[in-house]
């Protein structure tokens, strides 16, 4: 038995992290950390949030073919580790990767039938308004982020599905159904 790779993407701030999270703790869905050459955030974990590593590494990790994916997003490298994915899938377990838009692409391309689903908000106050309240990020990184929403919002057409996240709870479970459809 073959497991599920869903791919979950969407702007900073529309809330796709918090949704996956809970969805994947309510599936048992296991976790699947990526790697990022970004600064830990304050209270991030290395090994837990992300494999925080160098530009050197990650560039070996590049060379050496280690990567399923991965994509320069507002200006660090991210990427899922190969091993992530395919013991995962090969085991029969299904696969959450919360990737940026370009990083989707390249899985899709990878496994057809990798299901895309859409995280944003209804519109781009909202988006703003939730980047300041969570004060996790600087105001130079806030407009980057607002920067880079506009861009990831024209993918959307690219996904099977949109999720618009008005209610954390209401999301869990519209992510829910689509896995389980
Ligand atoms: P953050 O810095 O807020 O944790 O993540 C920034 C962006 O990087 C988000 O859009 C997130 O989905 C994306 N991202 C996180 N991990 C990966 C990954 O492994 N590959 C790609 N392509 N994007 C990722």
């Amino acid at each position: 038995m073959k497991g599920k790779l869903i791919i979950v993407s969407g702007p900073s701030g529309s809330g796709k992290s918090t949704v996956t999270k809970l969805v994947k703790d309510r599936l048992n869905i296991p976790l699947s950390i990526s790697a990022t050459t970004r600064q830990p955030r304050t209270g991030e974990i290395n090994g837990k949030d992300y494999f925080f590593l160098t530009k050197e590494i990650f560039e070996q990790k590049i060379k050496n073919d280690e990567f399923y994916e991965y994509a320069n997003v507002h200006g660090n490298y991210y990427g899922t580790l190969k091993e992530v994915v395919e013991n995962n899938l090969s085991k029969g377990l299904n696969v959450i990767l919360e990737i940026d838009v370009q990083g989707a692409l390249i899985a899709k391309e990878k496994k057809k039938d990798a299901i895309l689903v859409f995280f944003r908000t209804k519109d781009m106050e909202t988006l703003e308004n939730r980047l300041r309240n969570r004060k996790t990020d600087t105001e130079e990184v806030i407009q980057l982020r607002l920067k880079n929403a506009a861009k990831e919002l024209e993918y959307e057409p690219k996904y099977d599905y949109t999720i618009i996240n008005n209610d954390i709870k209401h999301s869990c479970q519209e992510l829910i159904d689509i896995i389980n459809s």
